[in-house]
């Protein structure tokens, strides 16, 4: 496809891109072997900020997708890098406790903290920590968000994520969170640093408009929009961003880049 020549790298999505619950979707697997095959360099990046790049690690080994864990980039560890980089050293985590293991360099502390990081605390969220957030904010503490997502569909119905409590804190503390997960920039630009491509030479690929393909595309990479995990068709339609090629799954992928 002529909007995606020149492509020479790929910024992958994972959970509703290459699988959907513990199911990889159809056609997957040969789409990766013909990719692998080509030498397209891959990153996989993920938002999850719920679960260690460990667990994700493991589930991507259960399911035989044979990727390398160096190669994924989960919000929270890239947010580690980029704080490491902004030199926090202490920061005051909204984050269940199996997720710490990511922030490397980084030490978990109210006390002094130089830094607020607001990822998925799921039922674990409580006024009090909700409230050491905020005052923490109110005495000039930076303030991070590892995503914005407003809800997430779980087996009993829908719940509040990980933006709604971020907002919260936003509202009292009339201060302004910086997103470091997708759609985030330099979400991107970490990822792909590895791969010593231009932006422009690499691709996002992925389910979620806003999270892949504007994040992708505002990074300066090109946005491949699947019509898979929670694709759906009038989320296209009623948005502005325009991905630079849709395509019905992964599986196409390779014959869309002329492999
Ligand atoms: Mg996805």
């Amino acid at each position: 496809m002529e909007a995606l020549r020149g492509i020479r790298g790929l910024a992958v999505d994972l959970d509703g891109t290459l699988y959907v619950g513990d199911e990889v979707l159809p056609g997957v697997m040969a789409a990766l072997s013909a990719l692998r095959a080509a030498r397209m360099p891959m990153r996989f990046l993920t938002n999850t900020t719920s679960k260690p790049r460990s667990s994700i690690v493991a589930k991507l080994d259960a399911m035989g997708l044979g990727i390398e864990a160096e190669s994924i980039f989960t919000a929270p560890r890239v947010a580690a890098k980029v704080l490491r980089g902004r030199g926090v050293k202490h920061a005051y985590f909204l984050l269940k406790d199996a997720v710490l293991s990511d922030m490397e360099g980084i030490e978990s502390t109210a006390d002094g903290a130089q830094a607020v990081v607001v990822g998925d605390l799921g039922d674990e969220f409580s006024y009090d920590r909700l409230n050491c957030a905020f005052r923490l904010l109110l005495e000039g503490a930076d303030f991070y968000a590892l995503a914005e997502n407003r809800m997430y569909r779980h087996g009993d119905g829908m719940r509040l994520d990980v933006g709604a409590f971020v907002r919260a804190l936003e509202y009292a503390s009339r201060r302004e969170a910086t997103l470091l997960g997708k759609p985030a920039r330099a979400f991107f630009e970490t990822a792909i640093s590895g791969l010593k491509l231009n932006a422009c030479e690499v691709a996002s690929v992925g389910d979620d408009l806003e999270g892949d393909v504007g994040g992708g595309q505002g990074a300066g990479l090109r946005g491949v929009l699947v019509r898979t995990g929670k694709f759906r068709e009038e989320d296209l339609s009623a948005s502005e961003i325009r991905p630079d090629v849709a395509i019905d799954s992964f599986a196409d992928l390779p014959g869309a880049l002329g492999i």
